[in-house]
């Protein structure tokens, strides 16, 4: 066994490799970007090495940095993770050259299986049922145009070096064809600096099963069974489980039959994934194979009670595989989730920023968290979003299906928009519950997964209210006490108006204070007393009636993000008072308060404006900031334009200079 490796990753999948290695006493050396400098991969780790900048081309994916530095760190193999240069068949040469070993297949499988059109034809002279289509070298528009008409539509266009969906057009007619191939072409040399496509036959409403495969150097190769993956959206995974649900025996053999063949046929040695496509129909077309550890691999792992990383280390060190066929047996149900820092109702645009406030279910012997972030860490725009995956596993489906609504319901992020809310609403969903979908799934069910966000319920507003005084209390204990100028607390009789913005809504409250305590009118012109007391998990409690809720409420200055019974709501507080900044007022710099778009550019460079009128409108989780002059002045430079994102908290967007007062009169 190694001394020590290097993990050429990061995130999640670079924390669950070490904690494996370290195990089984494995020293490990982690690598980062400067991005990624304070990270958690970084954080915990008894050893890191810097690659180089931000970008993923000058750090993770640049294998001559990897390789020196697992050279200087004096470890003996690298492992790849998933991403990156886990699939590089020249990185894995070099570090074959430079006397590492590669934790993975052999550098001729990883080629092989690399280009999809490759795969396909030896998958087809190994007896292997592929996808009808056009794998041939000749990428000449006309023949491709012809091939499709050959096969019929619909068609499947795809890069043949492919990955994560990207290249991938679906063509109905012969007259979009052109089109289509031109687009992908394009996406395909700029992802994958490689133009070439292959042609398959488009199955309509498939499922995706795939089966994990495991190999070793003396020759034994066995399945770890299938892994359902037909939840996705844009051909990504979403929501993977095991085992996959309404497969017959026959279709099983045929599977796992199918999978060991492709193995053999390249003399895999590691971690291997074989991917099909299952048509309504019943029929099974292999459509690619993946010569790494997958994302999902832990729900493989919780079936069969098995450590996936543990068996990679081990056969990169020549051991032979820990079991044989007949010994790997499965039990019980298990489904993981992808959590990403994205945002749902923008189309699931990533969500840069930092997460001002994580929490993750707490994990048991059913529950599983791999993240790679925690409180206080920051989702940067350089890397995929995902920021972590949350696994459990019962008895049935069922019992999954119910423990995995519970523990997205206890998981919170705040800071960053995120896909919790939707994830739930899919496993919730009573198609998804029957086992009645496919991979078209969440585009079919679109309205049910993404509804428009009706107005928040009272409860939502009076935690809102309750977090308004919080807020005003702690500035009270820190503050001299004329910060207590306020309406609310100097009379008591008074009543104050307090307003939110909701989206494009504006919500109108008023808040009383009474002898008993405070009173809030809500828009439905009730009025409730306002009972909320802060618990000791930083929670309110809050009493309706004879109802009793705890939810939390995270305020970061004006923005106010509520977790209540599962949902999200993010509210804006309009501040009466217009804040000015002394700093700001002395510069005339207009700092970003958080990431997000720019979506409106209200002046130019030269106007002058006069102080507090707006200059830009920042729009950061579905809440407009309106960015307004600190000064009488005149606009002297404008850092962003409209529809631009802002990637960083606290970058400069506009700067004004401040008009000359004129001369003081003699006196
Ligand atoms: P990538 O490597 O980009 O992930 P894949 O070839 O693995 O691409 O395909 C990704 C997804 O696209 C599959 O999981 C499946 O949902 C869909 N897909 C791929 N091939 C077909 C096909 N021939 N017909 C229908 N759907 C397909």
């Amino acid at each position: 066994m190694f001394g020590k490796i290097l993990i050429a990753n990061r995130g999640e999948i670079a924390c669950r490799i070490a904690r494996t290695a370290q195990r089984m006493g494995v020293a490990t050396v982690m690598v980062y970007s400067d991005a990624d400098a304070a990270a958690l991969h970084v954080r915990g780790a008894p050893q890191a090495i810097r690659l180089g900048a931000s970008p993923a081309a000058a750090s993770y994916l640049d294998g001559a940095k990897v390789i020196a530095a697992a050279l200087a760190s004096g470890a003996q193999a690298v492992h790849p993770g998933y991403g990156f240069l886990s699939e590089n068949a020249d990185f894995a040469q070099a570090c074959a050259a430079a006397g590492l070993t590669f934790i993975g297949p052999s550098v001729d499988a990883i080629r092989m299986m690399g280009s999809k059109s490759a795969a396909k034809k030896l998958m087809a002279s190994h007896a292997v049922p592929l996808v009808p289509g056009y794998y041939g070298e000749d990428q000449n528009p006309a023949l491709l145009a012809a091939a499709a008409v050959d096969m019929g539509f619909p068609v499947l266009i795809k890069a043949s070096a492919g990955g994560g969906g990207r290249g991938m057009r679906v063509v109905r007619a012969a007259a979009e064809f052109a089109p289509a191939l031109a687009s992908a072409q394009r996406e395909s040399l700029s992802a994958f600096a490689d133009a070439r496509v292959l042609l398959e036959k488009y199955i309509e409403r498939p499922r995706h099963i795939e089966v994990q495969i495991f190999g070793d150097q003396h020759g034994n190769l066995v399945h770890l069974f299938e892994r359902d993956c037909s939840l996705q959206r844009r051909h990504q995974k979403v929501i993977e489980e095991a085992p996959a649900l309404n497969l017959t025996p026959a279709q099983r053999a045929t599977l796992y039959a199918a999978a060991t063949a492709a193995g053999r046929a390249v003399n895999y040695v590691g971690a291997g994934t074989v991917e099909f496509v299952v048509a309504p129909d019943g029929a099974i077309y292999f459509i690619e194979m993946n010569t790494r550890l997958q994302v999902e691999h832990p729900v493989t792992e919780a079936i069969t009670g098995l450590d996936l990383v543990e068996w990679q280390l081990r056969v990169a060190a020549g051991e032979p595989l820990p079991l044989a066929q007949s010994a790997i047996g499965q039990r019980g149900h298990a489904i993981e989730v992808r959590v990403y820092a994205e945002d749902p109702a923008q189309d699931f645009r990533p969500s840069v920023g930092q997460i001002v406030h994580a929490r993750l279910p707490a994990a048991s012997a059913q529950v599983r968290v791999e993240t790679g972030v925690a409180s206080g860490d920051s989702v940067s725009p350089w890397y995929d979003a995902m920021v972590a995956k949350l696994i459990v596993q019962a008895e049935n489906r069922p019992s999954a299906l119910r423990l995995m609504a519970h523990t997205l319901r206890e998981t919170e992020l705040a800071g960053v928009n995120s896909n919790l809310v939707y994830l739930r609403r899919i496993i919730e969903h009573p198609d998804y519950a029957a086992g009645d979908f496919t991979t078209h799934f969440a585009e079919e069910q679109k309205a049910q997964l993404l509804p428009t966000p009706g107005a928040p319920p009272n409860r939502v507003l009076l935690l809102a209210v309750a977090a308004v005084l919080r807020g005003r209390d702690q500035a009270a204990m820190t503050a001299s006490p004329w910060a207590l100028a306020d309406s609310f607390r100097l009379n008591h009789t008074r009543c104050e108006r307090l307003s939110f913005r909701h989206g494009e809504a504006l919500i109108n409250l008023t808040l009383h204070q009474h002898r008993s305590g405070p009173r809030v009118g809500l828009p439905d012109s009730s009025q409730v007393e306002l009972r909320a007391v802060p618990a000791p998990d930083g929670r309110f409690q809050l009493d309706i009636g004879a109802q009793q809720i705890h939810a939390r409420v995270v305020q970061r200055g004006e923005l106010l993000e509520i977790f209540d019974a599962g949902e999200r709501w993010v509210l804006g507080l309009i501040d009466p008072l217009q804040r000015t900044d002394e700093d700001e007022i002395a510069t005339g710099s207009l700092l970003a308060p958080m990431p997000g778009a720019i979506t409106a550019v209200l002046v130019a460079v030269g106007d002058v404006v006069r102080r507090g009128q707006p200059l830009l409108v920042l729009e950061a989780m579905k809440i407009e900031h309106t960015i307004t002059a600190p000064c009488d002045g005149t606009v002297s430079e404008l850092y962003f334009l409209q529809g631009q994102q802002v990637t960083q908290e606290g970058a400069e967007l506009v700067r004004v200079a401040p008009a000359i007062p004129p001369p003081a009169a003699a006196v």
